[in-house]
């Protein structure tokens, strides 16, 4: 497991839960909890709610147990949470975020967000068939990230890695599960991370 200290109170955090924390003075890698401090005392925050959350263990519809990790952070007027899986101690499968209000109550939002996560655990786009996974149906819905395995371009432009029911889907792989539809048309739609893509 790789950590590294907190600039502000030297605990060891792994680097899910470090943030870049910029001042005229210059830049810090703080801790949630630390970042979190800062901020508050910067924008005049006295009672902010800096409690580390437990993770949360939700089921999908396979049956899998998926454990969200759960990390809030204050950004002035916004306070954003952030649940998120972790492999090999680096944030892999399903993420989500949820914006909300720094006044607002804590539970409050972790239950919006609980309730998010259960209904988009509850669809699965994939299925597994004779040629590997496949689109169950006629839609699909993931998050874009980086294929970190892909070197990159000239401009440093990765390929996509797609993130479907929490699974590692690569480019090649996408394009050869849309193949079932050749000849179909499709549309793709971006959605803000923040954005309840279940809906
Ligand atoms: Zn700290």
């Amino acid at each position: 497991m790789k950590s590294t200290p907190c600039e502000r109170c030297c605990k060891l955090v792994p680097a899910h839960d470090l943030t870049h924390f910029t001042t005229k003075a210059g830049a810090l890698l703080l801790c949630t909890q630390c970042f979190n401090t800062e901020v508050a005392q910067l924008s005049g925050i006295e009672d902010f709610d800096n409690h580390p959350l437990e993770p949360v263990s939700i089921t999908a519809a396979d049956g899998v147990v998926h454990q969200f990790h759960l990390r809030t952070r204050l950004l002035g007027a916004i306070v954003t949470l952030d649940a998120y899986e972790l492999k090999e101690n680096e944030p892999s499968g399903y993420q989500f975020q949820l914006v909300g209000k720094p006044d607002e109550d804590r539970f409050v939002q972790l239950g919006r967000l609980v309730d998010r996560i259960r209904r988009t655990l509850a669809t699965q786009y994939l299925e597994d068939g004779r040629a590997g996974f496949q689109i169950k149906d006629m839609q699909v819905k993931g998050a874009i990230e980086a294929d970190m395995s892909d070197e990159g371009d000239l401009w440093g432009s990765r390929m996509p890695m797609l993130v479907i029911d929490g699974r590692d889907v690569s480019w090649e792989e996408f394009g050869r599960m849309l193949m079932t539809f050749e000849g179909f048309q499709f549309k793709l739609e971006m959605v803000d991370k923040s954005d309840d893509l279940a809906s």
